[in-house]
């Protein structure tokens, strides 16, 4: 296959997702941030997914990277596609369903809610099941060995250091409420983990 038909591909996935955050992060920054947990930890895993996050348009946008290039075939790519357009409508979803309790770090809001509804009934964490069904996807349809799973990598260091402390965090303001909520739901896999 033509790597352009990967590159339009991770191009537009990458659109469509600061489309989805942009107004979800907009209103939320209206939002007066009342506790926050953005320490030098956040700080680097949040630098180490952006960095993830751009490289497969690094990718895109230059030659930088062919030495890593391996050719493209239907069914990885095929398989990279139904992640992506899965990983992006959750993410939309679980955008609309926390609305301006979102924050790009470990921050609780004036009025915080917390939300046990919509995508967020079976699971605690649709968002960054989300992104890491995105990531998988990004990975499948980007034929480099660098640039196709960085986003993948960055994301999972991410995602394991921080679900931890985001759920202290969220017991240590919602006590009981949270407590309750984590033992009918899982994680990220619905009845599974
Ligand atoms: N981990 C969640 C949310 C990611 S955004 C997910 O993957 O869907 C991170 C912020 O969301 C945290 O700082 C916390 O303030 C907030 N948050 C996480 N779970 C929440 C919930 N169930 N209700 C309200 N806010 C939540």
């Amino acid at each position: 296959m033509n790597p352009w038909i990967a590159k339009a591909t991770v191009l537009l996935g990458s659109i469509v997702m600061i489309m989805i955050r942009a107004p979800h992060g907009q209103r939320s920054h209206q939002v007066k941030v009342l506790k926050s947990r953005k320490g030098v930890r956040e700080v680097v895993l949040l630098t180490l997914a952006w960095l993830g996050f751009f490289c497969p348009l690094f990718w895109v946008a230059t030659p930088a990277l062919k030495f890593a290039d391996y050719p493209l075939h239907p069914v990885p790519f095929s398989a990279g596609i139904v992640c992506l357009a899965l990983g992006l409508w959750i993410f939309h979803r679980s955008h609309v369903d926390l609305g301006t309790n979102w924050s790009v770090t470990l921050e609780l809001r004036d009025q915080h809610q917390l939300i046990t509804q919509g995508t967020y009934h079976h699971i605690r964490h649709p968002m960054y099941l989300a992104l890491l069904l995105y990531s998988v996807g990004v990975a499948l349809v980007l034929p480099n060995w660098v640039a196709g799973p960085s986003y993948g990598v960055t994301f999972g260091i991410l995602f394991a250091l921080r679900v931890g402390p985001e759920e202290r965090m969220m017991r240590e303001e919602f006590g009981k409420d949270y407590e309750a909520y984590m033992a009918r739901t899982k994680r990220v896999v619905p009845r599974v983990w």
